[in-house]
């Protein structure tokens, strides 16, 4: 099967997206997409401002475009369940992702802002930025094992505001070694995204880092693209760069949702 466009991680004005659902929509059928999937931030009580507003009114708009764009592309309805988010009653697939640290009871960003990462690292973990990111890959673990998502989102988010290695080395042993601990963690061929997010932004490279992405590679983990959209311009995006990139790092096939299936196909 050759390429397929796909994208199933798409925020909207309903929660932390600049774009109406609609609007995602006209761009997406625009740019030849095939499958399009929503995936709001699932309710936390502690972040009201990004996550889902009204999930009554955001079920009856995806039902009215659902019928509305039919013979146009295929429409799915999926959340991007926070660990500590409330999981929707009804949903196509759950893309499972860590945006917070838990310490103390309280509630922390990972990817709010640099300088809001850098406070948390000083009064949170006394400037130790590995404290911090064992704290976060442990959660990735229980996030893992315990939602069991369709697709694990964004794997290495700890390393959003990384940039030229500001925080921590990523090539260091310290930092592979809590890798390899959490790899040794959580079970094989499950399904990660290659998040293009950051990287469409121009702010940093891809998640997973190429390390990562190696290391599951191993694990025979299955991998799918994912531009995480927030705003409609993004689907112009040319995945060719990125297709090259991944074929030089030994990743022979890419999987995707096409409708409600979720099909493979050889890159
Ligand atoms: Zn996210
Ligand atoms: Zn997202």
């Amino acid at each position: 099967m050759s390429f397929i466009r796909s994208n199933v991680h798409t925020h909207t004005l309903f929660c932390d997206g600049l774009d109406t659902m609609e609007d995602m929509i006209i761009s997406a059928v625009k740019n030849n997409y095939d499958t399009l999937g929503f995936s709001f931030h699932s309710y936390v009580c502690f972040d009201t401002d990004n996550c889902i507003k009204s999930y009554p009114s955001y079920i009856e708009e995806y039902k009215r475009l659902k019928v509305l764009y039919e013979n146009e592309i295929n429409l799915l309805n999926g959340v991007e369940l926070d660990l500590f988010g409330e999981k929707p009653d009804n949903y196509d697939f759950i893309i499972g992702s860590v945006h917070y640290f838990n310490e103390g009871g309280k509630f922390y960003s990972v990817d709010y802002s640099r300088k809001d990462f850098k406070k948390t690292v000083d009064s949170v973990f006394n400037g130790n930025v590995y404290k911090a990111i064992e704290a976060y890959y442990l959660e990735v673990e229980y996030m893992i094992n315990n939602l069991k998502p369709d697709i694990i989102g964004h794997f290495d988010l700890i390393t959003r505001f990384n940039k030229n290695n500001d925080f921590f080395d990523e090539n260091s042993y310290e930092y592979k070694k809590i890798l390899e601990k959490t790899l040794l963690n959580i079970p094989d061929y499950k399904t990660a995204e290659i998040n293009l997010g950051r990287f469409i932004k121009g702010e940093g490279d891809i998640y997973p880092s190429q390390n990562l992405l190696s290391m599951l590679n191993e694990k025979h983990f299955k991998f799918m693209l994912s531009l995480d959209a927030h705003r409609k311009e993004v689907f112009s995006f040319d995945f060719k760069e990125i297709i090259k990139r991944l074929k030089q790092s030994n990743i022979k096939s890419l999987c995707c949702y096409k409708g409600n299936n979720l099909v493979d196909f050889e890159i």
